[in-house]
């Protein structure tokens, strides 16, 4: 951009008015929307922002028709760890009274973005006592889910303390829907427990740990995995060996972060006839909630069991 003199000025305050005018225009269609689908009372519904689907869905269970959720990333087919945000996903912040980020470093984009905004920010992973370093796939933590909920709950009446009394029974309706979900985990442990599984990613860590499965990934390619480097040759034969030997009995298979690596070990999976469960980072679209999506991963996981 050329910097004349003098101009600097007058083009950030075209800037800042350009901003304001398309914020309002997010307010219009967010107010109409909420009208629509009947949210109550005369009052504007809040505007959240949620980073990923999976914590959208979540805020969106338990804000009902007060709030109006927008997810930024919704797509299975896209990179999660390194996503670039476009300039229209950090002009979404602008708008929000409330943010809900993933944190523990699977989403700095949006953290930095929330920072620069007067919002009240749920970081799933803080709320939870998770930190950068930890593995970052904290929604599929039963344990994390629940801190989260109650953090979002808390975050909700803060913004809009006029309906604290229905995001309360929100918050009630959730951890008994949550509850019933550990039960069948409960249950279906009673068929995963110790199962030794192996996974091109660790996405699904924490559902397995909930599980009571062993991760017998083979440790050279689940380092390498974990610090999103490139596994070398011989941690993809010792891969496709003990998948050979039987000393894996389930691999789980992150389909959003695909390459020709994971292809030969899904290959070497199917030949000899280990079991795949395929899964995704942010929540296909064809399911309701987070809750909904876990359930059926729980299915998934004790029929490959
Ligand atoms: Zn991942």
């Amino acid at each position: 951009m050329r910097h004349t003199p003098g101009m600097n000025g007058h083009s950030t305050l075209t800037r800042i008015a350009a901003v304001a005018a398309a914020g309002a225009t997010v307010l219009a269609v967010a107010a109409c929307g909420s009208s629509t689908t009947g949210a109550s009372s005369g009052s504007q519904a809040v505007p959240v922002v949620a980073s990923i689907n999976q914590w959208g869905s979540v805020a969106h269970d338990l804000g009902g028709s007060n709030v109006n959720v927008t997810s930024i990333m919704s797509n299975t087919k896209v990179e999660a760890h390194d996503y670039e945000p476009t300039s229209q996903d950090v002009m979404q912040f602008t708008k929000a009274k409330v943010v809900v980020v993933n944190g523990a470093g699977y989403d700095s984009w949006a953290s930095k973005a929330a920072q620069s905004t007067s919002a009240t920010v749920v970081d799933a992973a803080r709320a939870a006592g998770k930190k950068t370093g930890d593995n970052p796939h904290v929604w599929f933590s039963a344990a994390v889910r629940n801190d989260v909920a109650d953090a979002i709950t808390r975050a909700y009446t803060k913004a809009d303390p006029s309906h604290k009394a229905e995001y309360t029974q929100l918050n009630r309706k959730w951890h008994a829907r949550e509850q019933a979900l550990e039960k069948r985990i409960a249950a279906a442990s009673v068929r995963t427990a110790h199962v030794r599984y192996a996974a091109t990613e660790s996405v699904a860590w924490y559902l397995a740990h909930d599980l009571k499965m062993s991760d017998a990934t083979p440790r050279g390619y689940a380092q390498a995995s974990a610090n999103e480097s490139e596994p070398t040759p011989g941690d993809i034969t010792s891969f496709q060996k003990a998948l050979a030997r039987g000393d894996i009995a389930m691999l789980v298979f992150n389909s959003q972060e695909a390459d020709s690596v994971t292809d030969q070990i899904t290959g070497s999976a199917t030949s000899n006839g280990v079991p795949i469960v395929s899964l995704t980072e942010q929540m296909p679209q064809k399911y309701d909630d987070l809750l909904a999506w876990m359930g059926a991963l729980v299915t998934e996981f004790s029929k490959a069991a």
